[in-house]
């Protein structure tokens, strides 16, 4: 993951944001703990971009043409929704619900984590 400390990305009051594979930082403090959380979503994003590949060549295949490569950014529409989603219906901190944030949370003080972690982990927080 390229760390990449700046002003500008993410929006004021958010202190990291990954786009694999960066990781934007706001935050002075940004430690080994926060570098962990944002691996984890790294690696989130990478799984998911698999995913959007292979529906992008499949809607392809389809007929689809260009407007396939929009199944491509499949981690940010998924994280989106399920954060909309846990909104509406459910109580307490949609964001820290969400199966990415919840994963990242549980393991970012394990630093072996990303080592040993199976593909696809976060569904088991949906
Ligand atoms: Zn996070």
């Amino acid at each position: 993951m390229l760390i990449v400390r700046n002003d500008i990305i993410p929006f004021d009051g958010f202190d990291a944001i990954t786009i694999w594979p960066f990781v934007f930082v706001r935050y002075e403090n940004f430690d080994e703990e926060d570098e962990n959380h944002e691996g984890i979503h790294g690696r989130q994003q990478l799984e998911m971009l698999i995913v959007g590949i292979v529906l992008a060549v499949v809607l392809g295949i389809s007929g689809c043409g260009w407007w396939s490569l929009f199944t491509l950014p499949i981690f940010f529409y998924w994280y989106l929704v399920e954060w909309a989603i846990r909104k509406v219906f459910c109580s307490g901190n949609a964001y820290r619900k969400t199966a990415f944030e919840a994963e990242a949370y549980d393991h970012q003080d394990d630093m072996d984590y990303l080592k040993n972690r199976p593909m696809f982990a976060w569904i088991k927080y949906l």
